[in-house]
């Protein structure tokens, strides 16, 4: 068994799963987020191999055929990601690694891997979910329609998840990460494996 825990946080778009993991990234140095590969085009402030590997569909297709990735899947019409060789140099130094990905990332991951953790985020409340989602008010009612329909259907997947958090006030929702990565250092599974000698040592 690998030393690290490998969690995947999954969240309709609008559930604030960004800033969620943004601050447990913060809060929590021996978390390392995995840097997705993606075909959509940047966004205005976003910066290629910190946000995302931008990559074109040639590229991407070329790593699916090379079994370069561990999961990928098609969401809004472009190519994700995630980097199979990445995960197996940071999961064998004992760090923790974290999957912002959707529910059919999630889905793979955890055929791989049935120790992963899987995390999902809710928004509070359909009205708040609906808001979040019309965004500054430029979108057509079609487009918001659209997002509301695919954030239904990631919500449908939730009952395969392991831990569910709900985003009402984000000071509470950190707290809530962080204490569910804590938890889960400290499982007998992962202890027995990071301090053997020391169990060892101690048993009568
Ligand atoms: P966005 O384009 O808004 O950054 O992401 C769209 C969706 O793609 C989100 O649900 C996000 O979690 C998902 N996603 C991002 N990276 C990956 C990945 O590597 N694999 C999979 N399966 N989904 C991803």
């Amino acid at each position: 068994m690998a030393k690290g825990n490998l969690f995947v946080v999954t969240a309709p778009s609008g559930a604030g799963k960004t800033t969620l993991v943004a601050a447990l990234l913060a809060a929590d140095s021996q978390v390392q987020l995995s840097i997705s590969f993606t075909t959509r085009p940047p966004r205005a402030g976003e910066v290629d191999g910190k946000d995302y590997h931008f990559v074109d569909r040639t590229e991407f297709e070329r790593m699916i055929a090379a079994n370069e990735l561990l999961e990928f899947a098609e969401v809004y019409g472009n190519y994700y990601g995630t980097s199979q060789v990445w995960i197996n140099d940071v999961m064998d130094n004992g760090r923790d690694i974290l999957l912002e990905i959707d529910w059919q990332g999630a889905e793979q991951v955890r055929r791989l891997f049935p120790t992963a953790i899987g995390l999902f985020i809710l928004p509070p409340s359909l009205e708040t979910l609906e808001n979040r989602l019309r965004g500054r008010g430029k979108d057509s009612e079609e487009v918001i329609a659209r997002r509301m329909a695919v954030a239904k259907e990631e919500v449908n997947h939730v009952d395969e998840f392991d831990f569910v958090i709900v985003n009402e006030h984000i000071d509470d929702a950190v707290r809530d990460i962080v204490a569910v990565v804590r938890a889960q250092r400290l499982t007998l599974a992962r202890q027995s494996v990071r301090h053997t000698a020391l169990i060892s040592s101690l048993k009568g």
